[in-house]
């Protein structure tokens, strides 16, 4: 119960976690939900938890649908998926709950994912770090690394209407506006406190559209918002939207400091692979021309005029990747880091 409300919670098979750590996890998410919005008005709610086939112990898959006052979840259940897979699973789908079902989404839905997703995400976190979910800097990692991944590569600035028009065509399109909807939420937090000397945040401004769309069963609206916006901060949103979701421009340090001083410039790794080649990059005997200065490639002692026979990369700048070369007669095997430094904005 969560207030006189009733929560269940249904599982199927044996997982690598019991039925009473689930139960413990979905109640504090619930509760630390409502209490988020001071929303009690859901009769009951039922989250499920399915196993899915799988075929061996490292596969760790889990997803879900929600549905009015339900949530069903699938998974594999192997000694890989621990309760940790579930934990931002629940958080972030669970806050559907206001985005999605109470404040509906607008169509073109690819259009919005930017709010319905970003936004989602980016309260998820607030409302794990309001109710002790996690501690200040597990949130603040947690969000810093959204920040990282999203600032570290310039293609990232795809204006909104590929990203709605190509959707579906990558991993790295459709999780986007996930990064892009929360970096741009937390950005307009800070600037709403500041125009608003501190009277007012995201949140409230949120709190007034899901009041509206229960009022009015009306989806979510961009002039709406952009008037609620004005109406609280005195400030024209429109042209931020125009430069930062519809054009898709990064927010840039410089834009940060004219609303906080919580976000600094920080290092942060990214892939690089260390080494140019007459052939543009990886290829069969394709021959070292130039190294990325200070990287890991040239230390451990790649020379340029190797020519590569063999490589071995999962692309990640934390994995070490291997390269074969031929130097001379020689036939030499080195392990390195293909990553380099950036700064990006970060949380202080
Ligand atoms: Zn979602």
């Amino acid at each position: 119960m969560i207030n006189g409300k009733p929560l269940y919670l249904g599982v199927r098979g044996q997982w690598s976690f019991s039925d009473d750590q689930v139960f413990d996890l979905v109640r504090k998410t619930v509760r630390a939900q409502r209490a988020f919005w001071n929303d009690y008005n859901v009769k009951f709610y039922t989250v499920g938890l399915l196993p899915l086939k799988y075929e061996n112990e490292n596969e760790r898959e889990v997803d879900g649908r929600g549905f009015s006052n339900t949530f069903v979840t699938a998974g594999t259940n192997t000694k890989a998926l621990g309760l940790d897979d579930l934990t931002f699973l629940y958080n972030h789908e669970l806050m559907h709950h206001w985005f999605g079902h109470i404040l509906k989404q607008a169509e073109p839905e690819n259009a919005y994912k930017w709010f319905h997703e970003g936004f989602t995400d980016y309260f998820a976190h607030v409302a794990m770090l309001d109710g002790g979910l996690f501690d200040q800097e597990a949130f603040k990692k947690r969000i810093n690394n959204v920040f990282s991944v999203y600032y570290s590569d310039s293609t990232h600035q795809w204006p909104n209407e590929k990203l709605q028009n190509d959707y579906w065509s990558s991993p790295a399109i459709k999780i986007l506006p996930y990064q892009r909807g929360l970096v741009f939420a937390a950005y307009l937090n800070e600037s709403i406190k500041k125009y608003s000397r501190g009277t007012s945040s995201l949140k409230q401004v949120v709190q007034h559209m899901l009041a509206e769309a229960r009022l009015y069963n009306k989806p979510f609206s961009v002039d709406r918002f952009l008037q609620l916006l004005k109406e609280t901060s005195g400030q024209d949103y429109a042209p931020i939207v125009e430069r930062f979701i519809t054009q898709g421009s990064f927010i840039a340090m410089a834009d940060w400091e004219k609303v906080t001083d919580k976000v600094v410039l920080g290092p942060t790794e990214v892939y690089d692979l260390g080494f140019t080649t007459d052939k543009g990059g990886i290829g069969m005997n394709a021959r070292l021309t130039s190294f990325t200065e200070g990287g890991d490639a040239q230390k451990v002692g790649l020379q340029v005029g190797d020519v590569m026979v063999g490589f071995k990369s999962d692309f990640k700048p934390t994995s070490y990747a291997s390269i074969t070369v031929k130097r001379g007669e020689e036939t030499l095997k080195f392990k390195y880091l293909p990553s380099r430094r950036i700064m990006v904005p970060q949380l202080k």
